[in-house]
């Protein structure tokens, strides 16, 4: 039995599991993108992205008949009774989130409109967007329609098991009927599902993900303050993590946090707070400090190999985290760009996010290899900048072999010192003093 007909603009990261998991769940889910080559590689069966068990997931129910995929986004509109907006709101140079993907996207909605549907936001929109979309659709058409904000928490590499049992559903709306289709929609999800205002939805998204990054950045400043006097922040942060009022996710010491969320919407919600004369300075900090921590890859390899002029430096790691190939903001751009400022040749290594990351990084000084021993064979010195397990399951004796000096950066702390115990790598990480 179909329960509902959804039309998801934007197959991204977001658009592309959200409509896949809600397809499964029985829904008629048609998901629509403007890139015709991101459709037609759907169609075909292949998945644009890396994200683990979503191919499977697209072939249940696309052979069950539940699930399409098309640039038509007026017939997918059309056909629907829920349209979910999932397009990209990346950052413009000055920090603010760049709408006009959006607003295209409600413009084109609109012209499309046959009668009453419930339109719901779950790209990141700064805080009043919705009532925008809604003046500009009002604009453009004379059905009636219900707006509501519904952000997305999932995280990339456990998308899909983010999606089915997410911590809670923010649901922000007005309209009584909007409620009740998305209420119905999400309810097989969760039973925490938090009904709001429009606004208040939209705060939420941006206050959780500056919560999260603050905590990054707090936890590496610890990092930093342990490294001098010789504490150890992983006991540190399991210490602080038992009690309940802080939590253990998110007291990871390492390079900081990157990828398509924490920077630029930490960056939006600095300038939204602008917009209203009220100065974010802790949330500023925060960025601050995350854009300084990545840089302790390069002092220390400077501490071990002096000037970095003609060495040759492996990187392990491209992707921001494990589990996905989305390199957007990965700290790996501005710890390659430095070393290469410096003088040193690269030779990097990521199991699956090389393609897409050399596609906005080639430099005559850097080669990208097939391998995490090619990367590392010859080098002066590794640094591991992403903690795929792959890299964890290679024994360090290994490693040393493949290295031409056994020195070791390991900017996620993957490594124990039980591991490291009888190897004779020079070994930095982060937080660490017997081990920094
Ligand atoms: P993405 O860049 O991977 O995907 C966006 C897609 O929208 C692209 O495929 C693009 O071609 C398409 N698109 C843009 N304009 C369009 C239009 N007018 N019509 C049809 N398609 C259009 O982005 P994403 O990572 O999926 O993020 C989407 C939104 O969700 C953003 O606002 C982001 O902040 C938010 N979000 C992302 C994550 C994440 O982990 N990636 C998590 C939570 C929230």
């Amino acid at each position: 039995m179909i329960r509902m007909k959804l039309a998801v603009i934007g197959t991204g990261y977001v658009g592309l599991v959200s409509g896949v998991c809600f397809s499964d769940l029985g829904n008629d889910v048609t998901c629509v993108d403007h890139a015709a080559g991101k459709i037609h590689m759907l169609q075909q069966g292949e998945v644009p992205i890396y994200e683990p068990g979503l191919k499977e997931l697209i072939k249940k129910s696309t052979d069950a008949g539940r699930l399409r995929f098309t640039t038509d986004l007026a017939a997918a509109v059309r056909n629907a009774d829920v349209v979910i907006l999932a397009v990209g709101t990346p950052s413009l140079p000055n920090g603010e989130a760049n709408l006009s993907y959006i607003m295209e996207a409600a413009r084109e909605i609109a012209g499309a409109m046959n009668g009453f549907k419930v339109i719901a936001t779950k790209s990141t929109v700064p805080v009043g967007t919705n009532e925008k979309l809604e003046s500009l659709i009002r604009q453009h058409s004379s059905h009636s329609f219900a707006i509501a904000s519904v952000p997305e928490f999932l995280r990339e590499g456990s998308a899909i098991r983010d999606t089915m049992n997410p911590d809670r559903i923010v649901i922000g709306t007005e309209s009584q009927q909007a409620r009740e289709l998305l209420t119905a929609l999400h309810q097989p999800l969760t039973d925490r599902i938090l009904l709001t205002d429009v606004r208040s939805a939209e705060m939420i998204k941006y206050a959780s993900n500056a919560f999260l990054a603050t905590k990054i950045s707090f936890i590496n400043e610890i990092a930093n303050i342990c490294e001098k006097v010789g504490a150890d922040v992983t006991r540190v942060a399991e210490g602080m993590g038992y009690d309940k009022r802080i939590g253990s996710s998110f007291l990871k010491a390492g390079i900081g946090y990157g990828g398509s969320c924490f920077p630029k919407d930490t960056e939006a919600l600095i300038q939204i707070a602008g917009h209203v004369d009220y100065d974010f300075k802790l949330l500023k900090s925060v960025v601050e400090v995350n854009r300084d921590q990545r840089f302790n890859v390069i002092r220390k390899l400077e501490t071990i190999l002096g000037d970095l002029s003609g060495t040759t430096i492996a990187i392990w790691g491209l992707a921001f985290k494990p589990e996905t190939d989305d390199v957007r903001d990965a700290p790996a751009y501005e710890i390659m760009a430095s070393l290469i400022e410096r003088g040193a040749k690269i030779k990097a290594y990521d199991p699956v996010a090389a393609d897409n990351f050399q596609s906005n990084l080639k430099h005559s000084r850097i080669s990208y290899c097939l391998s995490a021993q090619e990367a590392a064979l010859g080098a002066d010195a590794l640094c591991v900048l992403t903690e795929w397990r792959e890299f964890q399951l290679i024994p360090l004796a290994a490693i040393q072999t493949w290295l031409k000096k056994p020195n070791l950066i390991d900017g996620r702390n993957i490594y124990s010192e039980e591991e490291l115990a009888g190897t004779e790598f020079v070994y930095y990480s982060v937080g660490r003093p017997n081990m920094s």
